[in-house]
């Protein structure tokens, strides 16, 4: 059964307009509460957030989180930041600013205005995990000079202030480490593994398999993750974190290219590219502490949500192809 705010409150969402950050303002909409969505529209886009405009409790501010804000809310959640590799490759140096600037000015708004402040972490401040499945206990392994760092050490980096704005300023922080989630409204062309075999399979162009595709990772459908991150923020202090929010059943990455070309019933064949630098062979959240902790875990299959994934890219590469 979905979980309800005990009361209505002004959130704020940074990165409000991408994937993760809609459909958490969905869902904090459909509560009855207030939202602002900030967002600087480098990887979102406005068609996420478009059946939102005009409704009295939806506001929209273009606005770069590496520059401070002053507003008033209740409550923050901090997703801002490309998340997909090419994206986030594309300006590294910005990453980096949007992670580590960011978040001390999302911290600061929040010591001000003494309110709770989620950060949207990553299962890659594990690098290439050398526990497996991951626990929070677990210190990682990242290559801090690599093309990927710039996300990896930003990321941690901002995890650093998150417990130093508890410690230091008596902060209410609340920290996931987010594992790869997919859902409608992935961006089409971020060159995440979701979206590009289902794009792929779609237009019956050749699936490019990574490696060999042994390589693991664990899959979790978006409403299950806004599930988690409303439980977080709705749970006491004792749910500060790190916590890791993701689906724990694991697939080889050759395994998610058949499901998607038999659940497409595509034609496309599948080709073997190189497979790109520090790319992490296995991963997979151990989610204990979510259960005991939130008592969440996710409960959409594979299957299911790679189904209505499906759905959504099929009308809009309609879109795309007739725009
Ligand atoms: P996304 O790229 O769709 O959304 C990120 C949003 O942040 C976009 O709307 C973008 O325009 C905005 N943004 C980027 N830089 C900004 C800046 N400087 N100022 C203001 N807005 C900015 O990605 P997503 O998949 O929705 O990810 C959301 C958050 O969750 C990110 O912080 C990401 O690191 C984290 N996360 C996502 C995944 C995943 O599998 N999708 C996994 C782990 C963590
Ligand atoms: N991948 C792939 N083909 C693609 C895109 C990605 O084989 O077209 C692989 C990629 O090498 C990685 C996995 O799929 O091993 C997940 O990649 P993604 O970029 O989605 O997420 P991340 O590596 O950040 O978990």
């Amino acid at each position: 059964m979905a979980r309800l705010y005990d009361s209505r409150k002004r959130v704020m969402v940074t990165g409000g307009a991408g994937f993760i950050g809609s459909h958490l303002i969905d869902r904090l909409i459909q509560e009855g509460h207030e939202v602002l969505c900030v967002d600087n529209l480098f990887t979102g886009t406005k068609r996420n957030i478009d059946h939102l405009h005009g409704n009295p409790r939806f506001e929209f501010l273009r606005h770069d989180v590496t520059f401070p804000l002053y507003v008033e809310v209740d409550e923050i959640y901090n997703l801002a930041c490309p998340a997909s590799p090419i994206h986030y490759q594309y300006d590294p140096v910005q990453t980096t600013k949007t992670s580590v600037h960011g978040a001390i000015n999302m911290l600061g708004l929040a010591k001000r205005l003494s309110c709770p402040i989620f950060q949207a972490s990553t299962s890659e401040v594990y690098g290439d995990p050398h526990q497996h499945p991951q626990t929070e206990s677990y210190w990682g392994n990242v290559n801090p000079i690599g093309p990927r760092s710039c996300y990896d050490e930003g990321k941690r980096c901002a995890e650093t202030l998150f417990f130093d704005y508890q410690r230091q300023h008596g902060l209410e922080i609340r920290v996931a480490r987010i594992f790869n989630t997919y859902g409608p409204r992935m961006h089409h062309a971020d060159g995440r593994v979701v979206s590009n075999f289902i794009v792929q399979a779609l237009r019956g162009e050749p699936i490019t398999l990574y490696g060999d595709g042994s390589q693991t990772r664990a899959f979790c459908y978006v409403d299950d993750l806004v599930e988690g991150m409303i439980a977080m923020m709705q749970a006491g202090q004792e749910a500060s974190g790190p916590i890791n929010l993701g689906n724990p059943v694991e697939f080889s990455i050759a395994e998610l290219a058949e499901q998607v070309v038999a659940l497409v019933g595509s034609r496309s064949e599948i080709v073997y590219k190189p497979l790109p630098q520090d790319d992490p062979t296995q991963r997979c959240p151990d989610i204990s502490r979510a259960q005991s902790l939130l008592n969440w875990q996710p409960v959409t299959t594979l299957e299911t949500g790679l189904h209505s994934t499906v759905g959504y890219f099929q009308t809009l590469l309609q879109e795309l192809e007739s725009a």
